[in-house]
């Protein structure tokens, strides 16, 4: 019998009623194949967990902090788990370290050395469906590890790549992969097939439907993903390396970045840059000049770089600046991008009256800072001109 496993995000398990349709959709599917379910905390519930840790001084880096964030994905489990068993299937809930799922000691980013799936695979042969907590694991001192933030997407491509499932469908409120957040630009259009590269790309880039970590997994151990809706039925989006790579594939962007000042001991501030992009926080570099350097981040990894910074002795201040302009990043998702393209794109954007204050290029996605009241009409002018529409 085919393997499938299926994992519902957020908002997906935000209610009860919800979590009641969930069930159904996994019902449904255990009719034909064997599927195990991964599932995430109820909408909102890390967020607010985030700030009580917080709140207290604790940030990522601390284990205890991993023990507050990780725990609304057992609540979800252990409800989707009994909701299935009224229905008269069987189920059993798994909290990560029960499957068990091995991390390493970098609490709040722990990276997956290990999935021992055997608990689970019993369970599947004899038609108990495992509902497995995402975003959870244990690390070798005994103590709960979370994956960073999205990080049920990863728990469910490592569960399938363990059970050598066949699909790794992850759903949630968008019905696929769009060439940018739908959310935001109406127009965008639904993607159906993307290349993990590509993926992988745009979710570091702000496109957060996946975790880069997740995609990045997927693709060394080859497993199929499909992106889908829990709300809508429809074919929705294939992530494999079975795709043509296109010139551009769509936008990813990152609202609202943070303008810091960070005073260093080194002769050079690249070792930082590196250390920083070791944790997936990719910031844009807008000054240099000896000892000191001005970065642009995500607001939401503000706490992350400070709390890896401030171990460093090589590090002097961390300061953030305040400024009245607010700036957003527009990444241009592609293969094979040039510094030709990424003029192009410059010019075209400032034709129309954008300023762009930087630019920036990697090899499949050229960055764009703009200030964010210019975000919409840049998205429009990169979408239309970048031939995004069908
Ligand atoms: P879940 O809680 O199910 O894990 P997420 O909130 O993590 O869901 O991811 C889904 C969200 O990703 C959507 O609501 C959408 O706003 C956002 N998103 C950003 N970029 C894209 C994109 N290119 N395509 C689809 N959704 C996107
Ligand atoms: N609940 C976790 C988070 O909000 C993990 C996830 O949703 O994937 O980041
Ligand atoms: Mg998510």
């Amino acid at each position: 019998m085919a393997c499938i496993v299926q994992k519902f995000g957020g908002t997906s398990v935000a209610t009860l009623e919800r979590i009641k349709h969930v069930a159904e959709i996994i019902a449904e599917t255990s009719t034909t194949k064997q599927v195990a379910v991964v599932v995430s905390a109820m909408a909102g519930v890390t967020n607010k967990f985030v700030e009580y840790a917080q709140n207290l001084g604790s940030f990522e880096g601390d284990a205890d902090y991993d023990s507050v964030v990780s725990s609304g994905e057992l609540v979800t489990a252990g409800l989707l788990a009994i909701t299935l068993k009224n229905m008269g299937l069987k189920s059993r809930s798994y909290a990560g370290w029960q499957v068990p799922i091995e991390t390493s000691c970098n609490y709040g980013s722990a990276v997956i050395q290990s999935v021992n799936s055997t608990n689970l695979e019993k369970d599947l042969q004899v038609g108990i469906i495992p509902v497995i907590c995402g975003f959870q694991g244990i690390s070798a001192e005994n103590r709960i590890t979370t994956l960073g933030r999205g990080g049920s997407d990863l728990t469910a491509v490592a569960v399938s790549d363990s059970l050598k499932a066949n699909l790794c469908e992850i759903y949630s409120d968008v019905d696929g992969v769009y060439t940018v957040d739908p959310n935001l630009y109406p127009q965008a259009c639904r993607i159906d097939k993307i290349h993990y590269n590509e993926m992988k790309e745009m979710a570091a880039l702000g496109a957060k439907v996946m975790q880069e970590q997740s995609v990045d997994y997927a693709m060394r151990k080859n497993v199929r993903v499909r992106v889908a809706s829990s709300f809508v039925k429809n074919e929705g989006t294939i992530i494999s390396s079975d795709v043509t790579s296109k010139k551009f594939n769509g936008l990813a962007v990152t609202q609202n970045l943070s303008q810091f000042k960070i005073y260093h001991k080194l002769d050079s501030h690249l070792p930082i840059i590196e250390l920083l992009e070791q944790y997936l926080i990719r910031g844009e570099i807008l000054k240099t000049s000896e000892g000191k350097f001005s970065i642009l981040i995500d607001r939401i990894k503000i706490p992350l770089m400070q709390s890896i910074l401030s171990s460093k002795n090589y590090i002097s201040n961390v300061k953030r600046e305040m400024t009245r302009r607010n700036f957003s990043r527009i990444s241009v998702i592609g293969s094979e991008l040039t510094q030709h393209d990424s003029e192009k794109l410059v010019s075209i954007l400032r034709e129309t009256k954008i300023e762009v204050f930087y630019c920036s290029i990697r090899k499949n996605g050229i960055n764009l800072i703009v200030l964010t009241e210019s975000l919409l009409k840049s998205i429009d002018v990169l979408h239309k001109n970048c031939r995004l529409g069908r």
